[in-house]
């Protein structure tokens, strides 16, 4: 999707951004650059991660966003290298298909949901804030989903309690570091065509047909689109935008019943 860059408004700013190889953290990646923000590109994937890194000019820290060391390297090594972290996007997730009803979901499939979607945020803001703090500003944005303030039948329940507590713990964070220059937010994305939503709906192409009636408009989100919400939260244009649900999601929490 083309979109016009209209500002210079991320110039000078330090974004760190987990899961930046890939999806939502990708297209991020690329706005927030085409903003004038250096990029820290974050994740497991050390093939896509350097080449997003090269192309953006910015670093590429191979992390495990599960794990405290590599959490808390990656955003020491930022503020060695570039001498702030600015914006925090923490956006690593996973949504695999053994996470289903709760009647068919091990305890070690939520144990692993649970760790890489909502601990990694619990540690990505732990080691961001420390530098924060320090600075006396920060912006972090925690990517939650829309199925942390709406139910689905079509369940995926460690995925969903994963984001109601991405959710929680921002509005928190936002509330309790306001007085220190730091803004927590949570981005509620609706369904977004990635890879992520891809390798779900492979596995179950009746499910994708079942939530897109859902969708007002009638057609997934694209990366690109939640990017440009990133980029707002992440710049100074949402100064007095903290410790929300920023929701994008075209309409869907909105909806009782959609057009034919
Ligand atoms: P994606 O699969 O396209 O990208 C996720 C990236 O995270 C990949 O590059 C992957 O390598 C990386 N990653 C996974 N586990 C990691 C780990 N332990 N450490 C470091 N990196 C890791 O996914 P996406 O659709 O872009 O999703 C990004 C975020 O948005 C996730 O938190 C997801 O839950 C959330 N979200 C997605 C949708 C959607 O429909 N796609 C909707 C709402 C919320």
């Amino acid at each position: 999707m083309e979109k016009r860059i209209v500002s210079e408004r991320m110039a000078g700013k330090v974004c760190v951004i987990t899961g930046g190889a890939s999806g939502i953290g990708l297209a991020s990646a690329r706005r927030l650059a085409a903003e004038g923000a250096t990029v820290v590109i974050a994740d497991l994937d050390e093939v896509r991660g350097p080449e997003v890194a090269e192309e953006l000019g910015g670093m590429f820290v191979p992390t495990n966003v599960a794990d405290e060391a590599d959490v808390a390297a990656l955003f020491r090594r930022t503020k060695e290298e570039y001498g702030s972290v600015d914006v925090a996007f923490n956006n690593a997730g996973i949504n695999p298909p053994e996470d289903s009803s709760i009647l068919d979901t091990g305890v070690d499939v939520w144990a692993k949901v649970q760790t890489v979607n909502l601990t990694s945020v619990y540690l990505c803001c732990k080691y961001a804030l420390e530098h924060m703090v320090e600075q006396g500003s920060g912006s972090i944005i925690n990517t939650a989903s829309f199925v942390a303030i709406m139910g689905a039948a079509t369940s995926q329940i460690s995925y969903s309690a994963s984001k109601g507590g991405v959710l929680s713990m921002s509005r928190e964070l936002g509330v309790q570091f306001a007085k220190q220059g730091i803004r927590v937010n949570a981005l509620c994305p609706g369904p977004v065509n990635t890879p992520l939503l891809a390798e779900l709906f492979a596995a179950d192409p009746a499910q994708a047909q079942r939530r897109l009636v859902h969708v007002p408009r009638g057609t997934f989100g694209e990366p690109e689109e939640i990017a440009a919400a990133v980029a707002f939260l992440a710049s100074d244009d949402a100064s007095f935008v903290n410790a929300s649900a920023f929701t994008v999601d075209g309409g869907i929490s909105a909806a009782y019943v959609t057009a034919e």
